[in-house]
């Protein structure tokens, strides 16, 4: 009954437009073991789901032998379960668990939160051979990019993981590109070549062609699709074979292929492997003195170790990716997956960060991810780069510039945390006890430790001095946070529940940055922004479950961008008497758009050469606040206001005048001008890619017409259409339900902010129309 109805929820989850990684992320049971440096003992240690030694030997691995990694993957790929597998046959859990019937580890039930404390999971922690990994959660929709991006910054390598019979599909590609960005080794690994039509050639292909990288073919598979048994190690020539469907897959056999055992398969891993070779020694110098060197007559005479290390240096230098196949629901090619996390991502000490020379030896850890639990509180998931972290210290948090204290360190083990003395370079756990601290915060040892590192990084930017507000932007900056596509005011059941609400709503924040909450200064009702219409839907499902807060949604909006069209010129003049002091401003402005770059609120502010050699340093910082605080709010429909270039052409202020008042007219100067340059409304543009199977292409496509939608392009993905089109947000409220009942469920889409184009001028007023009718 138990089993029915957690089958049942999990599908109504899925079905439902809240079916995402946040919802599925683990709520682990809490059971605490505490592990003490000297003695090793482990307390309360109820039901051990692992090998208890391998814990205890282990609680800071040499950082040679740590691997943080994330993996990343298009919904439905098979990352939960994959990642169940690898926890399974690590031995930290002992029963395998099924998506389906909604009994995995890392996924969590609804009806978990009803047992006792339960938190959410960010990172999991299990040892695989002599190796400890730290697999770190990378949510999969496309309203959390800013979550995959946050996580990117903390691991060191990934594993991408695609469907065989889908290859490389559009949330892969986008979190493909951010890992580029932070320049993180990958390894891909092909799951379900069980499925029908999974194909192992097309997959490769569209990794060739979408992910513009160079697949090295580690293995072939041993069978495709319903044969598919087993697989070669094109590496060393050796077979792995699984026993049939039912196995858990702990039992294959593992031999070296032999041209008698099958003759086609023996050719094909011999060409495979002089493929690699060849590719290999392309990019790896030191590779090719020894190919063309001691091995020039004969290749198969390379050791398998030295081509592993040259597949390992090409892997880390991001020339190829290794690509490995199997399917983790049949429990087929998870172990050589984790023996290839192993042996060729890379450990924490093999990538650089410039700013661990600051630091020296002082501790420097990045916050990247907040949990609350209702009994400890915050809970936050730390990485330490340098130095070491140690339970009952205090902390010095730079971007808040507060000390705050630790009560407790954690390792965050499969279904069980441990508590630990010290956290070395490299590691990653959970602390308790940190109020103030949220995501993307960097967190050091004292201020003075701070200080000392903003004057190492000053002395090596050439200056004098810094500020410890400035090694903020110096060191481990924190996640580009895109402003919000959407927003919608929330109010409590009642004013008494107010308080509540922004309690609950201070707690969401500090664990997703990208969530952001507003005060409305006309009706001061409370706006909740977000990243796509999901992201709003999750926050307002999880205050009522996490929080018992009943509360209710405005209508969405849209958070368009204003701009101008012409350059204009303001002045302003402010003249008051506070007390016995004369306040005394004139402004004059000129605002411009800008042409080139295009896409930021951040004005360019410049300053005409007569203002800038009378004006003193400190009054620079006021003039500055006063011109972005004006572009937060357009004078139109108090939209941000993007794209322009400002001047400030000249300024007179008295000596008694305060920076309140020089930044209060600056700022009205702006407005003015902004006025005078002709406004315009731009809207978020989407890009939206459908995949749909042929016979519902046109309905899909005359649905896409009727939403001012533009078609780039039609591919052919195996027997489905992939429509890549651009799509104004405005038009893509409800979408999901719509492209579902137009195609029976059968078609999946994503969304992703393109850029933000110009409204005509008939959108436009049909626009000031309705905010006027709103008003
Ligand atoms: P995620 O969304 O990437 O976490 O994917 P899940 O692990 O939740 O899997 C999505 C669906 O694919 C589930 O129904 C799984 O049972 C199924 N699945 C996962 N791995 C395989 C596989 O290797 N072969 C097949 N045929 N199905 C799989
Ligand atoms: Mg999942």
């Amino acid at each position: 009954m138990l089993r029915m109805m957690r089958k049942f929820s999990v599908n109504a989850l899925k079905s439902s437009s809240l079916c995402n990684e946040h919802l599925y992320f683990r709520k682990t049971k809490m059971r605490i073991t505490s592990v003490t440096q000297k003695n090793c003992s482990l307390r309360n240690y109820s039901s051990p789901p692992g090998d208890v030694k391998s814990l205890r030997s282990v609680i800071n691995p040499h950082i040679s032998r740590i691997r943080n990694i994330g993996i990343m993957a298009h919904i439905d790929a098979g990352k939960t379960t994959t990642t169940e597998r690898m926890l399974y046959y690590s031995g930290y859990i002992r029963t395998l668990g099924d998506v389906d019937d909604g009994d995995t580890v890392t996924d969590f039930m609804v009806q978990e939160r009803e047992r006792g404390i339960t938190i959410q999971s960010a990172a999991v922690t299990f040892d695989w051979k002599d190796y400890r990994i730290n697999l770190i959660d990378t949510p999969g929709h496309v309203d959390f990019t800013v979550e995959v991006e946050r996580c990117l910054r903390v691991l060191d390598g990934a594993v991408a993981v695609f469907d065989a019979s889908a290859g490389v599909e559009a949330q892969t590609l986008t979190v493909w590109r951010q890992a580029d960005k932070h320049q993180i080794p990958r390894i891909c690994f092909l799951n379900k070549m069980d499925k029908t039509r999974a194909s192992f050639t097309y997959a490769v292909e569209s990794i060739k062609q979408k992910l513009k990288t160079k697949p090295l073919l580690l293995q072939l598979p041993i069978g495709e699709a319903k044969t598919f048994r087993g697989l070669v190690d094109v590496v060393t020539k050796e077979q792995i074979i699984w026993k049939p469907d039912l196995d858990d897959g702990k039992n294959f056999e593992q031999k070296l292929l032999l041209e008698a055992d099958d003759p086609n398969l023996f050719q094909e891993v011999q060409d495979a492997r002089n493929t690699l070779i060849e590719q290999v020694a392309d990019l790896d110098d030191e590779f090719a003195e020894l190919v063309l060197g001691e091995y020039s007559e004969n290749f198969d005479l390379i050791p398998a170790d030295k081509l592993q290390s040259a597949i390992r240096r090409v892997t880390l230098a991001q020339k190829a990716v290794p690509v490995l196949c199997g399917s983790a629901l049949k429990n087929k090619g998870v172990q050589p997956l984790l023996d290839a996390i192993t042996m060729y991502l890379p450990a924490p000490n093999e990538r650089s960060y410039d700013f661990l020379q600051w630091y020296k030896d002082d501790l420097c850890a990045l916050a990247f991810k907040v949990l609350h639990d209702k009994c400890r509180g915050p809970l936050v998931f730390v990485r330490v780069y340098s130095g070491s972290l140690k339970p009952q210290s205090a902390v010095y948090n730079i971007n808040k510039s507060c000390t705050e204290r630790m009560s407790r360190l954690l390792l965050p083990f499969a279904d069980q945390q441990i508590e630990i003395p010290s956290l070395k370079p490299g590691n990653i756990a959970l602390t308790v006890g940190l109020k103030q601290s949220a995501t993307g915060d960097t967190i050091v040892s004292s201020k003075a430790s701070a200080v000392a590192a903003a004057r190492r990084a000053g002395r090596d930017a050439g200056e004098e001095k810094r500020s410890t507000s400035d090694v903020e932007s110096l060191l481990l900056a924190g996640v580009e946070i895109p402003d919000p596509v959407f927003f919608c005011t929330i109010e409590p059941p009642s004013m008494a529940k107010q308080e509540d609400l922004d309690n609950a709503l201070s707690c969401l924040q500090r664990e997703d940055p990208s969530l952001k909450v507003k005060l409305d200064p006309d009706t001061g009702q409370t706006i909740l922004c977000g990243m796509g219409e999901l992201h709003i839907e999750i926050i307002h499902d999880r205050i009522k479950r996490e929080y018992g807060i009943e509360t209710y949604l405005g209508p969405l909006q849209i958070a368009y961008r204003e701009t101008i069209l012409n350059a204009a010129q303001a002045t302003d003049v402010l003249d008051k008497t506070v007390g016995d002091k004369r306040h005394f401003v004139t402004a004059e402005l000129e605002v411009r758009p800008r042409l080139g770059e295009r896409a930021t609120t951040k004005p360019v502010i410049e300053y005409a050469a007569s203002v800038i050699e009378m004006l003193p340093k400190e009054l620079q910082g006021a003039i500055e606040n006063g011109i972005t605080n004006s572009c937060i709010q357009g004078p139109l429909l108090g939209f941000p206001v993007q794209d322009i270039d400002v001047t400030v052409q000249s300024l007179t202020v008295h000596p008694d005048t305060s920076h309140t008042m020089i930044s209060a007219c600056v700022s009205r100067c702006l407005q003015k001008a902004l006025k005078k340059a002709g406004i315009q409304i731009l809207e978020p543009l989407m890009n939206l890619e459908i995949t749909v199977s042929e016979d519902h292409l046109s309905a899909a496509l005359a649905d896409l017409a009727q939403r001012r939608g533009s078609i780039q392009e039609i591919q052919s993905r195996q027997d489905n259409r992939v429509v890549v089109a651009a799509v104004p947000l405005a038009e893509t409220m409800g979408y999901s339900t719509v492209l579902r009942s137009l195609t029976s469920g059968s078609a999946t889409f994503t969304l992703q902010l393109a850029s933000y184009q110009a409204l005509n001028s008939q959108e436009q007023s049909a626009l000031l129309q309705r905010r006027m009718g709103l008003v």
